[in-house]
């Protein structure tokens, strides 16, 4: 049986969460062909610092930011006794001093290029020193850089992914009964230059790579037990789905369940590719199954719940209906402005999206709307959806909320809401 594992930043935050990768892939190392795995902890986090720094001209900062970055990669290096291996502290080097050079030199009005550029390098870093590591362990791998298989359009911060040239070179690349360790979240353009495909994005490449060399598991391991049917960060006894469908699955990281990137399970789905969700830190449960026939999908309700988002309100600025024109000129400034849109709702003159976007991106977005509508905005409103509730008491902390939009169909029923003040 042919699978690919990914691991995310939690799971190699130190250099004992590495030994535990190790130890992980050397107890199922039978058919394991490809290992994907994230930056380090927070890098991404850091590395956009160095990129905001560095936009705005700070080059001092961004490089001070960056040493503090290699500092802690270093520390790990020195952990798993890695600071004597030559080979690999030239690869690890370059591009330490490749980032660094960009950061001095390379100064570059394009914010989108220079952003995939620099985060990179979180990724590029992790997969050297775990590729090194399990090769010093007799987990002989080769290394592979994700840029060379994963070729995606120009939109630099979420790129679309060339499905065709991307099969063509992974299958080339890749052969399925030798080890591979290679970065999520990266590849490139048809020119070669850097991009990456939306934060948390390397569930997503551990699952185009499932879907283009056709294997039968694509295993995700994470700090929790599998999908759970709530985050245990905002609610209590939380059950585990123990087996559930693609398309329940889905449903929940379409309705923001974070367990699962929302673009990782179609790939999976339209070849018939078991995904299961295990925990890193109890590797012999048997974690949560996703594939074609869910046995649990109906059996618990669950509850996702989102805070932090944006809510919108837009009405035409002549009192006239909103119109099927005026959404989708709406539906395309969304879409350049990357706002990922959760919930709408809308009336005869006014149209409400609740949704995520960056903040860098806010202020743009505010303005191309309002050149034709007027435009409200509430931030930090929370989305509750429940999922299945028909056997569920609404939560108790509702009741300390005041609800700005409430949906409700046979499945699902969600809440917009913000503090009472
Ligand atoms: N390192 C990237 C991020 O933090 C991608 C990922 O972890 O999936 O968003």
């Amino acid at each position: 049986m042919i699978k690919i594992f990914k691991f995310g930043g939690a799971s190699v935050k130190n250099s004992d969460a590495i030994i535990n990768l190790k130890e992980i892939v050397s107890s199922n190392k039978e058919g394991l062909s490809v290992i994907i795995v994230s930056a380090i902890d927070k890098t991404t986090n850091q590395l956009e610092n160095v990129w905001k720094n560095y936009t705005v001209g700070n080059i001092n900062t961004a490089i001070k930011k960056t040493n503090n970055c290699i500092d802690f990669h270093n520390e790990i290096i020195n952990s798993l006794s890695l600071n004597e291996d030559e080979e690999f502290l030239k690869i690890f080097d370059s591009f330490s001093n490749e980032l660094k050079e960009f950061l001095e030199n390379d100064f570059k009005d394009d914010n989108n290029l220079s952003y995939s550029k620099i985060v990179s390098y979180g990724e590029l870093w992790s997969t050297s020193i775990i590729s090194a590591y399990l090769n010093g362990q007799s987990l002989s791998n080769k290394w592979v850089d994700a840029r060379r298989i994963i070729k995606t359009n120009n939109n630099y911060i979420e790129s679309k992914v060339d499905w065709l040239k991307t099969s063509e070179l992974v299958n080339q690349t890749i052969n399925t009964k030798k080890l591979h360790v290679s970065q999520g979240f990266i590849g490139s353009n048809s020119d070669g230059l850097t991009t990456t495909l939306g934060r948390e994005g390397s569930d997503f490449t551990a699952s185009i790579l499932a879907s283009c060399l056709s294997v039968h598991e694509l295993v995700i391991w994470k700090d929790v037990d599998g999908l759970l049917n709530a985050d245990p960060k905002w609610f209590n006894n939380t059950k585990i789905l123990k087996n559930i469908s693609y398309k329940e699955a889905i449903e929940l990281s379409y309705l923001g369940a974070s367990v699962i990137h929302p673009n990782t399970v179609k790939p999976l789905q339209n070849k018939n590719i078991n995904l299961r969700l295990k925990s890193f830190l109890a590797p012999s449960n048997m974690g949560s199954l996703i594939s074609e026939n869910g046995l649990n999908d109906r059996e618990v309700p669950s509850i996702i719940y989102k805070p932090d988002q944006f809510l919108l309100s837009i009405t035409t600025k002549d009192y006239s209906f909103i119109f099927e024109e005026h959404i989708s000129e709406i539906f395309s400034i969304f879409y350049s402005s990357g706002y990922r849109v959760h919930l709408m709702q809308n009336s005869a003159l006014s149209f409400s999206v609740c949704g995520i976007i960056s903040p860098f991106k806010l202020t743009g977005l505010i303005s191309d709307l309002q050149k034709n509508y007027k435009v409200k905005y509430n931030e930090k409103v929370d989305l509750l959806t429940i999922r299945h509730y028909d056997s569920l008491d609404v939560p108790e902390f509702l009741k300390s909320k005041q609800v700005l939009i409430q949906q409700r169909s046979r499945a699902t029923i969600r809440f917009v809401l913000k503090n009472k003040s």
